[in-house]
């Protein structure tokens, strides 16, 4: 159980298009806790850098914008940065091609980092999903997930979301995301050897929910202090 006892976490990573948003959020209603996408706060760190000028490269004056930067996450989704709405801008192409290398910096990270650990303390727990969840932010959190589906499934996902870019630059994008995101130098994107591995290809998001909700503990035993 991951903090002593006194919180209930489910971290759930993968790459883009595996269908980790979606089985979050369905997963955290089922379990009555709040959700955390925490892409989404690496894309708004991104919003601001390329909305103020900053060179994405630049180490030190990116890390100082990501530090001073107000990020609220509403409960419908609306994502406040330096209290403008950014909710549809953070997933703008130019923010996906951009925001890996912003991602990799680790004084970003650490400060994003602490700011989940500290949204999920004032929760009592969470589902939060992302790349490092399982391997940084919560390596003893009560279920680790590892979300996954085949490149084709995945492009085919995000371009259905978007009717702004077509399969193939969404597919060239996914790959050249993940390839970063696997093989940068802090935090990458990896499976832990204790993460349950789900591949979403050929399941509805209902049968991938319903999976994951037997598998937290105490979920079949109400004795269990753990679920709420
Ligand atoms: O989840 P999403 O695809 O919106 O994430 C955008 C990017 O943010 C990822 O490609 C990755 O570079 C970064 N990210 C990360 N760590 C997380 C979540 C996202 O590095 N926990």
């Amino acid at each position: 159980m991951a903090d002593g006892g006194a919180l209930l976490v489910v971290a759930i990573d993968g790459p883009a298009g595996s269908g980790k948003s979606t089985v979050a959020r369905r997963l955290a209603d089922a379990l009555e806790l709040d959700y955390l996408d925490t892409g989404a706060m690496y894309r708004a760190v991104t919003f601001a850098v390329l909305a103020r000028g900053v060179e994405p490269d630049n180490l030190e004056a990116v890390a100082e914008l990501a530090e001073a930067l107000k990020i609220e996450m509403e409960p419908d989704g609306t994502i406040l940065v330096d209290s403008v709405n950014a909710t549809t801008e953070i997933r703008s192409s130019e923010v996906s091609r951009c925001v890996s290398e912003v991602a990799n910096n680790q004084r970003v990270r650490r400060e994003l980092v602490s700011r989940q650990r500290e949204w999920t303390r004032r929760r009592g727990g969470g589902v939060l999903e992302g790349r490092d969840i399982g391997s940084v932010v919560y390596p003893d959190a009560d279920l680790k997930v590892y979300l996954t589906a085949s490149a084709e499934v995945r492009a085919r996902r995000r371009a259905m979301e978007s009717a702004e870019v077509s399969e193939e630059s969404v597919a060239r994008d996914l790959a050249r995301r993940d390839a970063y995101d696997s093989q940068r130098q802090n935090d990458p994107l990896r499976q832990t050897d204790d993460a349950i591995i789900v591949d979403t290809s050929d399941m509805t998001i209902d049968e991938v929910v319903t999976h994951l909700v037997t598998l937290v503990p105490g979920r079949s035993d109400e004795g269990n202090p753990s679920v709420r």
